[in-house]
């Protein structure tokens, strides 16, 4: 099986296997570009995982700077706990706009439906009136 000709991000030689047609594996095939493109700019419109993006990359900071000792071992633990309570905060703000974008599209859903039970409702409302005429006579 060949190696992929492709470079990945940090310089290194792709290690995936290539694909016959191209000589290339499916992230450095040319002719994939576009679909990769699309993709990443799906990935890249939301906000809350470019944030999720960038704590990992500072947890990873951290984790290396104890790991070199440029870190005390307290302070490590004190961001970790605070990178927690901002993950926490991500998941919060996904969670609302999540529920947000349901509110209304079930409002949207129940002015729709208003709109289609009204011919019911007025004919409900003649019949009633209907039959309290015959109650009175
Ligand atoms: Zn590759």
């Amino acid at each position: 099986m060949n190696t992929c000709a492709g470079i990945k991000r940090d310089g290194g030689r792709c290690t995936l296997s290539a694909q016959a047609s191209s000589g290339m594996c499916w992230l450095h095939d040319p002719s994939r570009a576009e679909e990769r493109h699309r993709h990443a700019s799906r990935a890249a419109r939301s906000k809350p995982s470019r944030e999720v993006a960038g704590l990992k990359e500072e947890i990873k900071t951290v984790i290396a700077d104890v790991r070199g000792g440029e870190l005390d071992r307290n302070a490590a633990a004190v961001m970790i706990q605070a990178f927690r309570a901002l993950k926490d905060f991500i998941a919060l703000e996904r969670q609302i706009k999540e529920t947000e974008s349901l509110e209304g599209r079930l409002e949207a859903l129940e002015q729709a439906q208003a709109n289609q039970a009204k011919p019911a409702g007025v004919w409900r409302g003649a019949h009633s009136t209907h039959s309290s005429n015959r109650k009175g006579g």
